[in-house]
């Protein structure tokens, strides 16, 4: 078994939900891409996931269900997603019952947890509007406070799930001059309101994620209880934005898994079409490019376990996490799967052609993540306005914190210890205290510089990583600089060099990441992990963003981390830096047998 109990879950689901490319099993390539065909809603595989008590895994164990930890969370949506997106994100708007979880009275609490286990029950999330798309204030949803409750008018559009679910979250405007507390949060249960006075929107056809209830809600002098609003009148807008803190974060679970079926799908091709009398493979250029999206799934890896366990260790800080994570590995991982395209040829644009046409769907699908839950833009516009705020932390808690800081990394990123509870009260709409991740980096060098002499470690490989490790800390001295230097003001109109900096941001965040996520795990994750050619290779590839290739080290072999590529893909294991199992699928053992024995050939 799985040494690490956050896997356990994701590891049951994977065996009972069974091979992917059996079409047989529920969630099966061929049973999504016929739903998708026919833009059709995944009854079945939502109430199959409801049979197995999936959403168990939603509500908080205070609450009477069974979630405790972030990191065991995004294990399983990652199991969900690399089988059909269209049904991980119908089944996870789940989530936004986190704003009950946090604002919710006990009341009200029990309400939802019993129609989720219950009921069945699914919820959806309704803050945009035809007119207003981000900017959330100018919301025309409004509440008029009447005797008992509220009177609603208006419309949210395009809302998921807004008609095959029964509570709406819907943010309305209770003050007309309230500024940022004009808006107010309600969970509205459509059971126990009247239906003439409200109606749901016709559904929108999409790009991807076809099969969704993609759709609206209208209402029209609807009454809407008090007991239905979440928090204090006035404090949707706080809510909204620190409930968008979670779900953001947890967005990059989806681009996680599209991204594993998209590398592992091209990888079976790879190993087993043969050109030149050789597999693609056994070409550099091909094996190039899948090595280097195993990389960059390695990379966003180390960012979304880091962040998923800082809820749990360091919540005040996440406003800034999750917008790194939430920007980087979703546009990283889009990128992944259009670079893996070119491998696949001119399959990746047949609908049928290889594994029943999941490439082309996974495309489709997964090209929204980065957009839903806060734009691109609108996450980078977020940690930008903290810039400032974290440099002055930065510079003032230099030295500083020497026993507590490490302790607090150790915390986030030790996957092999324990999380404290979460609790969304200590979550902070900006970032006070400075980014330990940031922080902690001169300590992390100096770790890294006494390492104790290690035979199995590659005297080369570590100084490569010591050599980029300080150019990290060097690039974020660098934008210190920059930010201290720059004049942007608040606002909504930043110049594009200030999003440049977030971007910045992100990479050395995201580089941290990768650092600490070895430090603290070399003799718990395995071999390949301990041996850090991966780490080398990786904080190579994301000082790219800073420096040209000349500037850096030359890249090291990268042979082993190819190698283990094709190692995860034979024992049907994530590509992750903690490869849990997977459902093994029966064609892939002759599949594999046969690649085995051409490799030996070759
Ligand atoms: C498939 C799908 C599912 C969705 N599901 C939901 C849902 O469940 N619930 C829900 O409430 N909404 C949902 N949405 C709506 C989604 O959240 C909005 O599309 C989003 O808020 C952006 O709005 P918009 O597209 O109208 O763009 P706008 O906000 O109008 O943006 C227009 C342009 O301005 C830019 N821009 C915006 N803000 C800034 C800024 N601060 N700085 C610089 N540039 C900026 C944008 O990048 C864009 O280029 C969904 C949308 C889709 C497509």
């Amino acid at each position: 078994m799985q040494p690490l109990k956050q896997y356990w879950v994701a590891e049951a689901l994977e065996k009972a939900l069974g091979d992917p490319g059996n079409p047989e099993n529920i969630m099966s390539f061929p049973q999504v891409i016929d739903l998708d065909e026919r833009e059709e809603f995944p009854h079945e595989i939502i109430n199959w996931l409801y049979n197995w008590k999936l959403q168990h895994y939603y509500i908080p164990t205070e609450c009477g269900g069974e979630f405790t930890c972030f990191d065991e969370f995004i294990s399983f949506v990652r199991v969900l997603s690399r089988r059909d997106q269209t049904s991980a994100i119908a089944f996870t708007t789940m989530f936004w019952s986190y704003l009950t979880w946090m604002a919710g009275t006990e009341e009200q609490k029990r309400t939802l947890a019993s129609f989720m286990k219950d009921a069945n029950g699914a919820m959806c999330l309704a803050y945009s509007e035809k007119a207003h798309g981000s900017d959330l204030l100018a919301s025309d949803v409004r509440a008029k406070k009447v005797p008992g409750g509220y009177i609603f008018n208006g419309e949210k559009w395009p809302i998921n799930r807004a008609t095959i679910s029964g509570v709406t979250f819907v943010l309305a405007k209770t003050d007309e001059v309230g500024g940022a507390r004009s808006l107010s949060l309600f969970m509205v249960e459509k059971s126990k309101i009247d239906p003439a006075n409200y109606s749901h929107l016709p559904k929108i056809f999409t790009h991807g994620v076809r099969g969704s209830d993609m759709s609206g809600i209208r209402f029209q002098d609807c009454f809407i209880p008090e007991s239905m609003r979440l928090g204090a009148e006035g404090a949707g807008l706080e809510l909204a934005l620190k409930g968008f803190q979670i779900t953001r974060a947890l967005c990059a679970a989806f681009s996680q898994g599209a991204a594993d079926t998209a590398l592992r799908t091209t990888l079976k091709f790879a190993l087993g079409r043969q050109l030149y009398g050789k597999t693609v493979f056994d070409m550099p250029q091909p094996k190039r490019t899948l090595t280097d999206a195993f990389l960059n799934i390695l990379i966003c890896d180390c960012a979304t376990i880091g962040v998923a366990r800082g809820f749990n260790t360091m919540p005040e800080q996440i406003s800034v996490w999750s917008a790194v994570v939430k920007y980087f590995v979703t546009t990283t991982l889009e990128t992944v799967v259009q670079n893996v395209s070119v491998v696949l040829g001119s399959r990746f644009y047949m609908r049928e052609e290889h594994d029943y046409g999941i490439f082309q769907k996974v495309l489709r699908d997964n090209s929204i993540i980065s957009m839903f839950d806060g734009s691109t833009v609108v996450n980078l516009h977020a940690l930008l306005l903290q810039l400032r705020q974290l440099t002055k932390s930065r510079i003032k808690n230099a030295g500083r914190n020497q026993d507590a800081l490490p302790a607090r990394l150790a915390a986030t990123f030790d996957l092999t210890q324990p999380l404290p509870t979460f609790d969304g009260k200590k979550l902070e709409l900006v970032n006070r205290g400075g980014d330990d991740v940031l922080q902690g980096l001169e300590l992390a060098l100096t770790s890294l510089q006494n390492l104790p002499a290690d035979a199995s470690l590659n005297a080369d490989v570590l100084q490569q990583i010591i050599t980029l490790t300080q150019m990290v800390q060097e690039e974020l001295n660098h934008l210190d600089c920059q930010v201290t230097e720059s004049t942007f003001q608040f606002g909504h109109e930043q110049a594009p060099e200030v999003f440049d900096l977030a971007k910045q941001y992100c990479v050395i965040h995201t580089a941290a990441s990768c650092i600490y996520m070895w430090l603290y795990n070399r003799h718990h994750l395995g071999d390949f992990f301990a041996k850090g050619e991966w780490l080398a290779l990786s904080l190579r590839q994301l000082m790219l963003t800073f420096r040209p290739a000349k500037a850096l080290p030359g890249r090291i072999d990268d042979e082993a981390v190819a190698q283990e590529l094709v190692r995860l893909y034979n024992d049907s294991r994530m590509f992750s830096i903690v490869p849990f199992q997977l459902a093994k699928p029966q064609q892939q053992e002759t599949t594999t047998d046969a690649t085995q024995r051409l490799q030996l050939q070759a």
